[in-house]
Parts: C-alpha cells; sequence; structure tokens
C-alpha cells in the first residue's frame, strides 16, 4: 500500500507538471502525499511511542481527507470553509484520540471518532464535487460515489467490527481488523486517485473545446462550431422544417483598420456581436466565418421573421456607431438571407446566402438580400 500510494503522489505531480492550472489538484496531490506519509508511518508501527503513533497518523490520515475535501470545491470553483476549521477539527480529534491513548485509553472510542470524522469529510467530498451534471462532467460523478462509499463505510466501519463481539476493542481485535481496513483504504484511496486522473483529463477536455468551439475576439461560436451545428441541425431529412440562414460581411471594414488601427477593427467586430445579439433568441446560433464575416442559424424561425431580424439588425448597426475616444465610426453590413430546404445539403445552402450577401454587396452595401432557393426564388428586402 506504502508503495502504491507512493507512486499514485509521483503520477499526479507529473499530471501536474504537464498541467497545473486544473483547480484543486494541488490539493489532491498534497492529499496523496500525507496519504503516502500515512503509510510510512504504520510501518514504523511499535518503533515508536504509542501516542506519537497515534497523534501522527490520525493527524496525517484526516489531514488528507479535508485536503481532498478542499480540492474538491475548488475544482468546482465553490470556496472552502476558512482553513481554522479544518485545522480545528483535526486539532480536536487528534487531542481526544491522545487522551484516549494516553489519560482514559479506549480503543473503542478512539476507532469511533476518528472514522466518524473521516467519514463525514469524504461525505462532504461526494457532496461537493456532484456538480454541474453527469452528462457534461461524468468523472465528478465517479469521484462522488467512490467518495461516498468510502464516507459511509468510514461512518459504519466502528459498527461493523463491533458486531457480534461483546466488550470494548481490544488491541489484539484492532490488529485483527486492520488488513480489512487497510485494504478498503488502499482501494478507496487509489481509485480516487484514477478519479481524480480522469477529471484533469475532463477539465483539458473542456478547455480545449471550450477554445476551439469560441471564437476568442467576439465570443461567438469559432466557424467549426457553427457548421458544427448547422450539420446537426440538417439532419433529420425531409422530416425537419425550413431553417432559415443569415449571412452577414461587414462593409469596406479595411478602412476601419487603414484609419483608426487594427485594435479599432477588433473593438468594431466585438461592438458589431452585441449590436446583432440584440436581435437573437436563446435558440439562435452566431458563428464568426472568419474576418468579418459572420452567420446565424435561426431555427423555428419562418422565412419572414429571418428577413426581419436581418433588416432589424441592419438597422440597429446603423443607428449604433461604434464609439472610439476621437470619433463615431459608422458601421454597415450587407446581409444575405436563405434557407436550408428539407433534405439540402448544409454546404449549398450556406453557399446561397454566401452568393446573396455577395449580391447585396454589388448592389451598394448596407443591405438584405434574400435568396430563398437555387436560382428559382429571389426575393429584395431591401
Ligand atoms: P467589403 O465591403 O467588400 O466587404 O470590404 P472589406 O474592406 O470589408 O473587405 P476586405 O475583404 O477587403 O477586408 C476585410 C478586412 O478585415 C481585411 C482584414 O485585415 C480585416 N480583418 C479580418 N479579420 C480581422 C480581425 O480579426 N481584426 C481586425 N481588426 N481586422 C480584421
Ligand atoms: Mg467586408
Ligand atoms: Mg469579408
Amino acid at each position: 500500500m506504502t508503495i502504491l500510494m507512493g507512486l499514485m503522489s509521483l503520477v499526479m505531480a507529473a499530471v501536474w507538471r504537464i498541467n497545473r492550472f486544473v483547480p484543486g489538484l494541488t490539493w489532491w496531490i498534497l492529499a496523496h502525499g500525507l496519504g503516502f506519509l500515512a503509510c510510512l508511518e504504520l510501518l514504523t508501527r511499535g518503533r515508536l511511542p504509542d501516542v506519537v503513533s497515534v497523534a501522527s497518523a490520525q493527524g496525517l490520515l484526516l489531514g488528507m481527507g479535508y485536503f481532498i475535501y478542499v480540492g474538491a470545491r475548488r475544482h468546482v470553483g465553490d470556496p472552502h470553509p476558512p482553513h481554522w476549521i479544518g485545522a480545528l477539527m483535526i486539532g480536536v480529534v487528534i487531542s481526544v484520540a491522545v487522551f484516549l491513548t494516553t489519560v482514559h485509553p479506549d480503543f473503542s472510542s478512539r476507532f469511533l471518532i476518528h472514522s466518524l470524522a473521516l467519514g463525514v469529510l469524504f461525505v462532504l467530498t461526494a457532496q461537493a464535487v456532484a456538480k454541474g451534471g453527469a452528462r457534461e462532467h461524468p468523472a465528478r460523478y465517479l469521484l462522488a460515489t467512490v467518495s461516498l462509499m468510502h464516507g459511509l463505510f468510514m461512518l459504519g466501519r466502528p459498527w461493523l467490527f463491533t458486531f457480534d463481539l461483546d466488550g470494548p476493542m481490544s488491541l489484539a481485535r484492532m490488529t485483527a481488523i486492520s488488513p480489512f481496513i487497510l485494504l478498503e483504504s488502499a482501494v478507496a484511496f487509489n481509485v480516487m486517485a484514477f478519479c481524480v486522473l480522469l477529471l484533469v483529463a475532463e477539465h483539458s477536455h473542456g478547455e480545449l473545446r471550450r477554445l476551439v468551439d469560441r471564437d476568442e475576439l467576439t465570443g461567438v461560436h469559432s466557424r467549426r462550431a457553427f457548421l458544427h451545428r448547422l450539420q446537426q441541425l440538417s439532419e433529420g431529412g425531409g422530416q425537419r422544417p425550413a431553417l432559415p440562414i443569415l449571412v452577414i460581411d461587414l462593409d469596406h471594414f479595411k478602412r476601419i483598420n487603414d484609419t483608426w488601427g487594427h485594435s479599432a477593427g477588433d473593438e468594431a467586430l466585438r461592438h458589431f456581436v452585441e449590436v446583432a445579439q440584440r436581435c437573437m433568441r436563446v435558440q439562435d446560433t452566431m458563428g464568426r466565418l472568419g474576418g468579418e464575416e459572420f452567420a446565424v442559424l435561426l431555427p423555428r424561425a419562418s422565412v419572414e421573421q429571418a428577413q426581419g431580424v436581418a433588416e432589424r439588425l441592419r438597422g440597429l448597426l446603423v443607428e449604433h456607431p461604434l464609439r472610439l475616444t476621437e470619433d463615431n465610426v459608422r458601421l454597415t453590413a450587407s446581409i444575405g438571407v436563405t434557407v436550408l430546404l428539407p433534405g439540402e445539403s448544409p454546404e449549398l445552402a450556406l453557399g446561397r446566402a454566401d452568393q446573396a450577401m455577395y449580391q447585396a454587396k454589388s448592389e451598394g452595401r448596407n443591405r438584405v438580400v434574400s435568396m430563398l432557393a437555387p436560382l428559382v426564388t429571389e426575393v429584395r428586402v431591401a
């Protein structure tokens, strides 16, 4: 068990070197370090005075439980109680254990208090880490399950091991049940260590997803995430209703960069998104296709509603210029509207929306052009 705990601590330290920004990880590494020290301490049993052994073993194990709890709260972004409360709890349990070893020897009560304190910590850990939904964060719920099982075992073990035997627990009986207690702890701590590794992977995966799915500058969907959403919404073949799509390109954007600088250009892109989002509903998806070109999906909207949104967006943008310290920069956009027809490929529909947008450009910009079906209908709205 000592070797296993040592190896697990080393594995966690190696993970820390790869990604040290996972919330709670430092606390979990410290916890396993304490677990390793507690195992080393067990190996020295009999060589040190009883009271020193008891105080150090209980301190290390309670410290480990407390650090796992703090790590769990940190990981899910919740504040943890002030450390003095943890220190006080550990101090009180150790003092009682020392009292029950030297002044008033009573192994049963000592075992009971230690088990209850650890049990409560692991149940609290389970409750703290089970957050955010099992589908989104399966590793959190796995750790919560292991933690809960370990906590319940801790809470129940004083009764489990006194069952069908009378009288206070003797040192001989303590020695007899120790292998079972150790075995349970070894399994629980090592499974928890694996859960922590899974949590690290889950966290890193979430970070990567956020990086690739969000446009860093404006916060809307990245091109990749937008196309993925379009693909998702296009599934369902002939059964699904037509899906309106807008493609929006800012007019003469290069001039903004050339006149006010690149950072004003960035500011203009953020301003545009802010204005555009005022016209969106929660179910709409806005993505940045690249540069100053954006696209919007409007599920469950009719063609007329989509054209209305495009017009409103165009008007709002004209009404709300970008305010720079010296100047007000008027922004305009050319917007192409189309619908993804049932059974049609998303690429085809997006290409048509793009075509409509280019037509709006060629007709003088700052306008909305609808192209509702390939080379058949062509409706001009502005
Ligand atoms: P048009 O009306 O025909 O669309 O003209 P335009 O100037 O908007 O189009 P053009 O494609 O000539 O220029 C787009 C400019 O957008 C060029 C590029 O430097 C700028 N741009 C692209 N991405 C960014 C960005 O992230 N930040 C800034 N500041 N500028 C960007
Ligand atoms: Mg442009
Ligand atoms: Mg462009």
